[in-house]
């Protein structure tokens, strides 16, 4: 068997047995998943557990979302000081209902073009919420691939993580890294609870010298991607 196929092999077992269970992991529908990895941007899963049933069960659609009054949505939040979010996400939900009749991009260029939507939420919309095998990448998927690989640039660790994808199912495989980086290979790593550790090289990791996709803006209102040194992305774009 090929390393990258007991990789591989190895994550979905360990997904299945340790990986975090959150409700918006059960579904396909991408309007929930936009709206989930929007408010995951710099705060904790458990944290939007909490108001994951309360927020879709008042607000089932982008249309229900982008008629809202703010405060009804804040109402929801105000519990988790997350009131600031209810203005982007109404904004957010207009501009779908605007631009694509409620309709939540299946490409990976339209989705660019919402405002408060970069890389990783476009890549977890089209895994998650379409079922298109994408790559989806932060920071502790980065650390993953940096020991594991030797990768510094987030080309390099997609370009990996797709050939993964092809040995199982992408969407586990997606949240297994994603997973494995944030409960196992954390800055100080415990490679004695990883699944990948009689096979992982463990090389140094090298933060300062990864290079990050960030969504650009052009003055001509092109969207473009660039790579920058993670040091300078400010702002997990899921987080
Ligand atoms: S063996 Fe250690 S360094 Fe390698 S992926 Fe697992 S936790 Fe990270």
């Amino acid at each position: 068997m090929s390393i990258i196929k007991l990789v591989a092999k190895r994550l979905e077992k360990w997904y299945d047995e340790k990986g975090r269970r959150f409700p918006w992991r059960e579904s396909k529908d991408p309007y929930k998943i936009i709206v989930v990895e929007f408010l995951l941007q710099r705060t904790r899963a458990e944290t939007i557990e909490k108001v994951y049933a309360e927020f879709f069960r008042r607000f089932p659609s982008i249309e229900s979302l982008a008629t809202a009054k703010r405060k009804n949505v804040e109402r929801v939040f105000s519990k988790l000081g997350l009131l600031y979010r209810a203005t982007r996400l109404i904004d957010m939900a207009r501009f779908i209902l605007e631009k694509h009749g409620g309709h939540i991009p299946c490409d990976l260029k339209q989705l660019l073009r919402i405002k408060g939507v970069g890389v990783y939420i476009s890549s977890a919309v089209l895994n998650f919420g379409y079922d298109i095998a994408t790559p989806v990448i932060d920071k502790n998927v980065m650390r993953v691939a940096n020991r594991l690989w030797g990768v510094k640039r987030q080309t390099d660790a997609e370009r990996l993580v797709r050939e993964l994808y092809k040995y199982g199912d992408h969407k586990k495989l997606a949240y297994a890294l994603i997973d494995l980086g944030a409960l196992v290979c954390k800055d100080r790593p415990q490679c004695r609870l990883c699944p990948l550790n009689d096979i992982c090289p463990k090389l140094p990791l090298s933060k300062r010298d990864w290079r990050m996709l960030r969504k650009v803006i052009t003055a001509r209102g092109e969207v473009l991607l660039r790579e920058q040194p993670v040091m300078r992305v400010k702002k997990k774009d899921r987080g």
